[in-house]
Order: C-alpha cells, then sequence, then structure tokens
C-alpha cells in the first residue's frame, strides 16, 4: 500500500533528458515518482535505474496522444496511490527540419506538434484533475518554452526573433494559454499551475545543441513542482525570473 506522508507525482516523458532529472530530483525530495513513459522498455528502465539510486520510483505506461494510455493511467494512479499532487507536463516533441516559418512549415508537423505539445498536455491534466483535487496541495507544472512568447516573437531585438518553428511555438503558446486559463479556473483550490521556460538546453529534442545541462534546464520545474500551498500560480517562469506572455 502507498506511503500516505509521500507527495505522489507525475512526470510525462520521463524517460530520458529534462523529464528524467525532473523525476530524480522530485525523487530526491521525498516525493513517490510515476515515471511517465510511452515506450514501455525506456519507461521501465528509467524508473529501475532511479529504483537503484534510491528514488521511489515506478513506471507509468502513457501516451500522451493516446487517450486510452491516459485514462488507463489514471485508473491505475487512483488505484495504487488515491490522489495525485505533482503533474509534470513535460513530454514534448520538435519537428526539426520540417517545422518552419507559418508561409512554409509541413502541415502534418505542425499538427503532430500541437497535438502532442498542447493537446496531450491538455488532455493529461484534464485526466488528472480528479486525483490532484484529492490533494492538500497540488501542482501542475507545465513545461513550456520561451519560444511559446508572443512577446518575444515581437521584440526584434529578442534573441530568438529570428527562429521560425510554427507549430512548435505555437504549441508552446497554446499551454500558456492553457496555464493562464486553468490557474484562473482553479483560483481558490489548493491546486497551482504554472508554465516553465526550461531554457535552451543539450537533449535529443534540439539533437544535443543547447547549452545547458539537464540539471539546469530541470532546475525551475522542479523548484515550481515542489513550491507547496505558498507557491504562485498563473505565472511562467525560469530559472531567476519571469517571463513574458
Ligand atoms: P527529449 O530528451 O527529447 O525528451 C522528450 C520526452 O518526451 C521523451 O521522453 C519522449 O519520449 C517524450 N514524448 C514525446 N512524445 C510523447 C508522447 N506522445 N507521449 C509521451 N511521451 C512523449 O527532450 P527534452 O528537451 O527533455 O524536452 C522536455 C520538454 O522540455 C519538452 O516539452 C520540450 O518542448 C521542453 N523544452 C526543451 C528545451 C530544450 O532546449 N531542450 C527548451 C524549452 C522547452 P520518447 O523517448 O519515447 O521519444
Amino acid at each position: 500500500m502507498a506511503d500516505a506522508t509521500k507527495r505522489v507525482a507525475l512526470i510525462t516523458g520521463a524517460n530520458k533528458g529534462i523529464g528524467l532529472e525532473v523525476a530524480r530530483q522530485v525523487g530526491k525530495a521525498g516525493c513517490t515518482v510515476l515515471v511517465g513513459a510511452r515506450n514501455v522498455e525506456l519507461g521501465r528502465e528509467a524508473a529501475l535505474r532511479l529504483k537503484v539510486e534510491g528514488h521511489d520510483a515506478h513506471f507509468i505506461a502513457l501516451d500522451v496522444v493516446k487517450p486510452e494510455t491516459i485514462k488507463r493511467a489514471a485508473e491505475e494512479i487512483e488505484r495504487n496511490f488515491g490522489r495525485l499532487d505533482i503533474l509534470v507536463n513535460n513530454a514534448g516533441i520538435a519537428a526539426l527540419g520540417r517545422d518552419g516559418a507559418p508561409s512554409t512549415a509541413d502541415i502534418e508537423a505542425v499538427r503532430a506538434t500541437i497535438e502532442t505539445n498542447f493537446i496531450g498536455a491538455l488532455a493529461v491534466t484534464q485526466a488528472m484533475l480528479p486525483l490532484l483535487r484529492k490533494s492538500k496541495s497540488a501542482s501542475i507544472v507545465n513545461v513550456s518554452s520561451e519560444l511559446g512568447s508572443i512577446t518575444g516573437h515581437t521584440t526584434p531585438e529578442w534573441k530568438f526573433a529570428h527562429v521560425r518553428a510554427i507549430g512548435y511555438s505555437a504549441s508552446k503558446a497554446a499551454m500558456n494559454m492553457m496555464t493562464a486559463q486553468l490557474a484562473l479556473e482553479l483560483a481558490g483550490t489548493a491546486i497551482k499551475v504554472n508554465s516553465v521556460n526550461p531554457g535552451y538546453t543539450a537533449t535529443d529534442l534540439n539533437k544535443h545543441s543547447g547549452p545547458q545541462t539537464v540539471q539546469e534546464g530541470a532546475a525551475e520545474t522542479i523548484r515550481l513542482a515542489l513550491a507547496g500551498p505558498d507557491g504562485p500560480t498563473g505565472g511562467f517562469y525560469e530559472t531567476g525570473g519571469t517571463l513574458p506572455w
């Protein structure tokens, strides 16, 4: 039976990259970690690795674009833990080479990116909300990106103003809208909702071109996931501050 004193955290796309590091650090902080992954073998391997490191980690099969796996994951969490305290919507893709400028981006790549990064996160959130409502103090962290900042893209001197990836940027802007609206919808409840920009981090997503380590990329997500009842809600954060929407 689950230890009722431990917070229960679900991280989607936790078999590698930023998600795996978030899972590791949340486990280190004493939470039960549910390692969400679409690939059973990779997910089991990641959960086992965290267990060997001493964390209370469990694999949970979850493909954010497959509704039946989301439903099964919610049922499994209900059965084994009865509630959820932390949800990190981390799973994400970037269609490198196919996404691009609004005038030319491959429409199927744009559709797939929005389906995973936004619809997937929204669907997982909806399925997990009844479990999050059972927590005394819950946190939803949406792993967004500065590339989702419309203010950034309309500021010519901004460092990423030249980047054209309409599918990826739109998916993260939509995710940010979900953060803003859900935080308002849940105002007065015990559930906080925030977006985080990890910053440009070396992972498979960008063929390891980012200058940050996964530890650096995961830090702000971990801070907000663990912030507790006095933490903020309805914001867009990165390490050291906030970002414009
Ligand atoms: P990554 O190493 O490629 O990890 C992405 C994770 O998402 C993998 O575990 C992947 O699983 C999983 N995933 C993809 N589609 C999924 C689906 N349909 N269902 C479940 N899991 C799925 O990339 P990362 O950089 O750590 O990315 C994590 C998050 O950070 C993403 O949301 C990304 O947009 C965001 N982000 C990253 C950066 C950066 O510079 N790296 C910057 C800003 C934001 P598989 O192993 O099965 O593919």
